[in-house]
């Protein structure tokens, strides 16, 4: 125990809500990020990035509103080298109990000539005046050098002891455009800390992109050099190839704790439900393969690593999947288990809910019991899948369908709850899918456009659970949302994700 307190403490910086969100067919609605936030908040990461509020007024209202929200972790909002882009930051967090201005300038030669136009004094000049600006504003202040990586390490010591002398508390070393390998990055957070007076007096960070599969790699390879911040997301998502992921960073850390002598205050059996949050809010489902919270990632399929396993786990088995919180599909609670044991279980496995959302659910319960035998705990997840606390506001909700088809065309009549009233409409299509949806479509009065539809079985047996996916984009300004239906009739599924896709882009300002 002792040991683990000399451990280097790395502060985790989580940009899912940034950086994940901006990137394509990642936008959440303002309450699926309230619902991020709190995970991350009760996950542990030291600074939640919440947004970049002078994108848009929607942007800076998720803003104030995660600030107004998150009690222990750093609230950051991300600005570019802009006075009013600071005082629009600074507007949306300054409620927070923790707030953090973040600005950042591009530093590269090749970003300097060709986006910005300016020379390196220019910059240099920039680089301190906005983060005095910043700091007469915040005590906690994080100046970012964008593609850092492919700025020569002179002139990057020259923007670093700037932003230092000017007052920035987190210096941020990113690689933006995915381009650096590890030892590349020892060696720029190690010139760093020996050409940059003070420097200790600051947070070192580094911001890793994916595109050559190096991020959590080139991250820890920082961490090694000295750096005390890395910036990641979760299950990686963000610009192109994505960003460091979370998980992948903070397991590295704890299962290779022999050689870094490092640690996290993340709390990984909450993992792997966040991780589930995420890629059931963005609509992106996990390869199976994917490092730490993919489906297979504790499977051991062949004969030689299961006799292994059985003997001591230790002989293939690098993490627990206790570790990260996967849920053991062990069977559980029967048709006749009551409310008490039905809410208990849920706590168990890490939920958090309201005794309105356990009395609005334990119907659902019993009649999934009612309809399977058996109720394992993939079956709750998937029923209460991208359930926290808020709910986006239904709109629209499904009433009934019938739909009948031959070959290849179908009609359906659908009918939709909204206002209190009931209204039906029959249309045709491609199958039985493709009339549902354009019948939902002519209800809701909506041109929307499919862009992703995805079923998936998420519990075992022929009586298993579907699970639909529904991606659908707005014609006027192209900002997507992702609803999802359970159910164990996939048609039923596929209409309440469409439905669910609707009434959150109805809602996008
Ligand atoms: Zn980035």
């Amino acid at each position: 125990m002792k040991d683990i307190m000399t451990d280097r403490k790395i502060k985790i910086f989580d940009t899912t809500l940034r950086d994940g969100e901006q990137s394509p067919g990642c936008s959440m609605h303002i309450n699926e990020k309230l619902d991020v936030a709190e995970a991350l908040e009760h996950l542990g990461v030291d600074v939640i990035e919440a947004g970049f509020p002078a994108a848009s007024e929607g942007e800076f209202k998720a803003v104030k509103e995660i600030s107004s929200l998150i009690k222990r972790a750093t609230v950051a909002a991300l600005c570019r080298c802009r006075k009013k882009d600071i005082d629009r930051g600074w507007a949306a967090v300054r409620d927070a109990a923790h707030p953090r201005i973040h600005i950042f300038l591009a530093t590269s030669p090749i970003h300097l000539e060709y986006k910005l136009r300016i020379d390196e004094d220019t910059a240099i000049e920039m680089i301190r005046t906005h983060t005095a600006y910043a700091r007469s504003l915040a005590s906690d202040v994080e100046f970012s050098f964008e593609d850092a990586t492919r700025t020569p390490h002179e002139f990057l010591a020259r923007a670093a002891r700037a932003a230092l002398e000017a007052g920035a508390t987190t210096l941020n070393f990113p690689d933006t455009v995915g381009y650096a390998v590890p030892a590349e990055m020892k060696e720029m957070i190690s010139y760093i800390r020996a050409n940059v007076p003070g420097i200790e007096k600051a947070d070192v960070a580094v911001h890793c992109h994916n595109d050559l599969g190096m991020a959590t790699a080139n991250s820890l390879a920082a961490a090694e050099a000295g750096a005390t911040q890395i910036e990641c997301t979760v299950n990686g998502i963000g610009e192109r190839a994505g960003n460091a992921a979370l998980e992948e960073v903070v397991m590295g850390i704890r299962t290779r704790r022999d050689r870094f002598r490092m640690r996290t205050d993340i709390v990984t059996e909450r993992i792997y439900r966040v991780s589930q949050l995420v890629s059931g809010i963005v609509g992106i489902k996990l390869p199976p393969n994917k490092a730490v919270v993919g489906k297979n990632a504790f499977v051991h399929e062949s004969g030689i690593h299961q006799h292994g396993v059985l003997a001591n786990k230790a002989t293939y088995e690098i993490m627990s999947p206790k570790d990260i919180g996967v849920p053991e599909n062990a069977l559980f609670l029967g048709k006749h288990s009551g409310k008490h044991a039905f809410s208990e279980l849920l706590e168990e496995m890490g939920y958090t809910l309201t005794s309105e959302q356990v009395d609005a659910y334990f119907p659902r319960y019993k009649e999934l019991a009612d309809r399977k035998k058996e109720v394992t705990r993939g079956d709750i997840d998937a029923l209460l899948s991208g359930v926290y606390r808020r709910r986006v506001k239904r709109i629209y909700t499904l009433k009934d369908y019938e739909v009948t088809a031959y070959k290849n065309s179908a009609s359906a009549l659908i009918s939709l709850d909204a206002d209190g009233r009931t209204h039906s409409e029959r249309m045709t299509g491609d199958g039985p899918v493709d009339a549902g949806f354009k019948a939902i479509n002519s209800l809701t009065g909506q041109n929307f456009k499919l862009v992703d539809y995805q079923l998936h079985s998420v519990s075992e047996g022929k009586d298993a659970l579907g699970e639909a996916t529904v991606k659908l984009a707005s014609p006027e300004d192209g900002k997507t949302m992702t609803g999802k239906g359970i159910s164990t009739d996939v048609l039923e599924a596929s209409l309440i994700a469409y439905i669910n896709a609707t009434n959150k882009l109805l809602q996008e300002e």
